[in-house]
């Protein structure tokens, strides 16, 4: 076959298809060099390529959604090409009627474009290549069952390591603090817990680096225990075990670390891989030790962060001062954060005023892992927000208004979680392998048989995986990991209570709790095999009989009628019978009492009732019905 052949066949012109074939490398002189089949075939497949990384790379920028009338100028053709070519595709616009993405995106391809969206300024902002990249202290939290000494510890380290003159008596509300010892310095977060910490990260903070865990010797692993550890594996940080309380008399450190091999926490000294640390809060004993692990521990993760650019932080901790306003305990993460910098914080913006540190001296600038206290912000932030150094006051109002926006948006809709009834869809769409499930039960022998029975289930296309499982009601921290790991909470034979209910509502977390296990392992299987789809429960709540019926200008067909059974309410569905048969589905749109909108009508009574139907007539019959959605289990 000739190039000349070859290009008419592709489409382009045969000159271009030399050049092109000369740029791929092709052994071509000119249009009448001829080519094998196979070689035409390696020609068309690479040349597909090369069409495909020079769109690819031809990006234009756009705010989506965008106009016709716009697009065509970004294109640089006219309008009416456009208009014609979507007509083509049986797309049908106006000029200035704007475009969704997808087939703003589907024009601009054929005209060898990539379009993409506009980055807004906070993404450009935040998109700055690091340049000064320098080793940083990691970042600390303390978790485990309360009482076993975390707070403890915490005040310990910070009282041995800071001495009397360097406070200046008043410590400050940094949410954190900084130990700088020989070998390096740590920065500590001061709120100990995993709900604290889970929550952080439910907003997108995950600024920790390390999890300490925190053992008492004498009580040994607790349930929280292991919801902490839970919580820490979940987040990815590498886990320390303190185990504290040594100096008590009863203290087993042995027996700690058998219950930590029980977990799969198996201790290094027990050929295993976790640093376990003895400690005493009170005498002080191994918190040395402890200190050294975590410098070695952070020295393994080369944590880095980049000095130079306009800085990055994570609030954790806001409130309002009487004579100050607002001050915000901020974690620098990465760049240096100056007194007179111009950031947003949250939905939140300012000059800082002022800056403090832990120790309550004034200071300049934080570098990334140094814990401040800011003045200057025009409202107090939420724990977990992200403060950002804009470059002016107008980028600083912009970007602030936007996440209000966005924040007022989330508050409206739920983000959305995984159903169980969306499982399969999604696996089979690639986009979930696993299905991660919180579970909790009664007590712990029926939690291992739920478990076992859960790992029978046999699933090709998804993996279930269970993130944290534990003994109990089931509570708000389990919503808070099942958020953050988009996990499901299975409950067998526990309570929850409406608190609780109303947070998983909230935050569209699939939760749910059964008395008969085998309900619980079939709405599982169901799930993995795609089969479970809601169903509408129907109950009947009423019958009204049409005696007349009457036009009204506004409202249409109006059916006077007699309430014979029940009660009929407003927005109910409806089935309208004549004689034995629905000639009508829908929904009581409108239920008046003489001339009052009224919510229900009682047995009894007269009243209006509009359907949206007009072809309702007298001795008609409406049933009405209250309808829910409920999962559909396997018998
Ligand atoms: P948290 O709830 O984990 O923060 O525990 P706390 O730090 O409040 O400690 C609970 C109790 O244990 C307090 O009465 C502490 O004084 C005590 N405690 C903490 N650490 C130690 C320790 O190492 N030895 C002894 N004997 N008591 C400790």
């Amino acid at each position: 076959m000739r190039i000349h052949e070859l290009a008419k066949e592709i489409g382009i012109d045969s000159k271009e298809l030399v050049k092109k074939l000369k740029t791929l490398n092709f052994p071509v002189k000119n249009h009448m060099s001829s080519v094998d089949n196979e070689t035409a075939e390696i020609i068309k497949h690479e040349l597909d390529d090369l069409n495909k990384k020079e769109i690819e790379e031809n990006v234009i920028e756009v705010d989506f959604p965008v106009t016709l009338k716009d697009l065509a100028v970004k294109l640089a053709k006219k309008p009416s090409e456009l208009l014609t070519n979507l007509i083509k595709q049986k797309k049908f616009f106006t000029i200035n009627q704007s475009l969704d993405e997808e087939t703003a995106k589907g024009i601009a391809y054929q005209y060898k474009v990539n379009l993409k969206a506009k980055l807004s300024q906070e993404e450009e902002l935040l998109k700055y290549e690091a340049k000064d990249l320098k080793k940083r202290p990691p970042i600390i939290t303390l978790m485990g069952h309360i009482d076993h000494g975390k707070t403890s510890i915490l005040d310990y380290i910070r009282k041995s390591k800071i001495t009397e003159k360097e406070t200046g008596g008043i410590t400050q509300h940094t949410g954190a603090y900084q130990v700088n010892l020989a070998k390096g310095s740590i920065t500590f977060l001061d709120t100990p817990g995993h709900e604290t910490f889970t929550a952080m990260r439910a907003r997108g903070a995950n600024i920790t680096d390390i999890v300490i865990i925190v053992v008492a010797a004498d009580e040994g692993v607790k349930p929280q225990t292991v919801e902490a550890i839970d919580h820490a594996k979940a987040s990815g940080a590498p886990i320390i075990v303190a185990i504290n309380k040594i100096d008590r008399p009863n203290a087993n450190i042995d027996m700690v670390k058998q219950q930590l091999s029980k977990i799969e926490l198996v201790p290094e000294d027990w050929g295993g891989k976790v640093i376990t640390v003895g400690v005493s809060a009170k005498t002080g004993d191994g918190i040395d030790e402890l200190l050294e692990l975590i410098i070695l521990q952070a020295d393994l993760m080369e944590l880095k962060a980049d000095y130079q650019r306009p800085a990055l932080g994570v609030v954790v901790e806001a409130r309002l001062s009487k004579g100050k306003g607002a001050l915000s305990a901020i974690l620098v993460q990465e760049g240096t954060l100056r007194v007179g910098d111009l950031c947003v914080c949250g939905p939140c913006w300012g000059k800082i005023k002022a800056m403090h540190d832990d120790l309550g001296h004034l200071c300049r600038q934080a570098i990334p892992s140094f814990p401040v206290e800011i003045l200057g912000l025009n409202g107090v932030p939420n724990p977990g927000e992200q403060l950002l150094v804009v470059p002016n006051e107008k980028a600083a109002k912009d970007i602030a208004n936007k996440r209000k926006e966005a924040e007022e948006k989330r508050k409206i809709t739920p983000s959305s979680h995984l159903k169980l009834e969306d499982l399969y869809k999604k696996a089979q769409e690639g986009e979930i392998k696993q299905l991660k499930i919180i579970l909790k039960a009664d007590v712990g022998g029926t939690l291992e048989a739920v478990e076992a029975a859960l790992m029978k289930i046999p699933s090709k296309e998804v993996k279930l995986v269970i993130i944290h499982k534990g003994v109990g009601a089931v509570n708000s921290s389990d919503i808070l990991l099942a958020e953050v790991t988009d996990s499901i909470v299975v409950g067998f034979k526990v309570t929850m209570d409406a608190k609780v209910r109303e947070i998983s509502r909230n935050k569209g977390i699939e939760t749910r709790t059964y008395q008969i296990v085998y309900e619980l392992i079939d709405d599982v299987t169901a799930a993995v095999e795609g089969l479970l789809t809601p169903q509408i429960k129907r109950t009947f709540l009423g019958r009204a009989e049409v005696k007349t019926v009457f036009k009204l200008t506004k409202a249409g067909i109006i059916a006077g009628c007699v309430v014979s059974k029940g009660k009929i309410t407003r927005n109910s569905v409806c089935h309208l019978f004549r004689g034995n048969e629905v000639i009508f589905k829908g929904k009581v749109e409108t239920l008046k009492r003489f001339k009052d909108d009224v919510k229900e009508v009682i047995e009894g009574f007269e009243c209006g009732i509009g359907l949206g139907y007009n072809k309702i007539q007298e001795a008609d019959v409406i049933d009405v019905f209250f309808e829910e959605t409920i999962a559909r289990r396997l018998k």
